[in-house]
């Protein structure tokens, strides 16, 4: 009834928190969403050089190469992305502090924010972020997200298309 009326501030009452794994390339455009709350994994403190970390980098493969079509590309991506983390440790050994030698950290590096947001600013994030404008990194994981949500919460996002 409040969907067909309009009167989406009563929406607002209620959030929903998401923990996210993605690459920061993809973070740098959730957080432009303004009526949110984040918490993300920091570059300045975790030392990925660390036990903890397995002691490397982890990278989010970007989801629209093809692996055949696309292998040149792959196979570019692939190289940088090892010569960074060399170099990373590299700075390491060198005295370099992680929030220095995060400097070097790439838009592929994995990444991990929890984000709240009530259910009138989730319907305008999936409306802005399922639309085939979107990057398709940041469009995969909002359509994710939004088809849980279907499954959980339907009447609050049924009505919400991926385009
Ligand atoms: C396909 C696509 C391409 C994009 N490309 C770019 C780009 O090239 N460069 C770039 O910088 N950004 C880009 N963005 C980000 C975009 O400009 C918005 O910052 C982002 O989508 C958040 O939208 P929003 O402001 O509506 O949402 P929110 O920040 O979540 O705000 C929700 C709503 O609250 C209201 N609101 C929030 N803050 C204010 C305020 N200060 N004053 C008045 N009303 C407010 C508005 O009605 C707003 O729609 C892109 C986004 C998309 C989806």
């Amino acid at each position: 009834m409040i969907l067909k009326s309009g009167h989406e501030s009563v929406l607002e009452h209620e959030k929903i928190s998401v923990r996210m794994i993605c690459d920061r390339g993809v973070t740098h455009e959730i957080v432009r969403n303004r009526m949110a709350s984040y918490s993300q994994e920091s570059t300045r403190y975790c030392n990925y050089s660390k036990d903890k970390f397995g002691s490397e980098l982890t990278f989010i493969e970007p989801c629209f190469w093809n692996e055949e079509k696309d292998k040149l590309k792959r196979e570019l991506w692939i190289t940088q992305i090892l010569e960074i983390e060399t170099a990373y440790m590299k700075l390491l050994e060198l005295g370099a502090s992680p929030q220095e030698a995060r400097a070097i950290l790439p838009n592929s590096l994995k990444t991990e924010i929890i984000v709240s947001m009530n259910i009138r600013e989730w319907r305008h994030f999936f409306k802005l972020r399922t639309s085939e404008k979107s990057h398709p990194q940041m469009r995969e994981i909002a359509i994710m997200i939004l088809n849980e949500f279907k499954i959980r919460y339907g009447i609050l996002f049924n009505d919400i298309v991926n385009k």
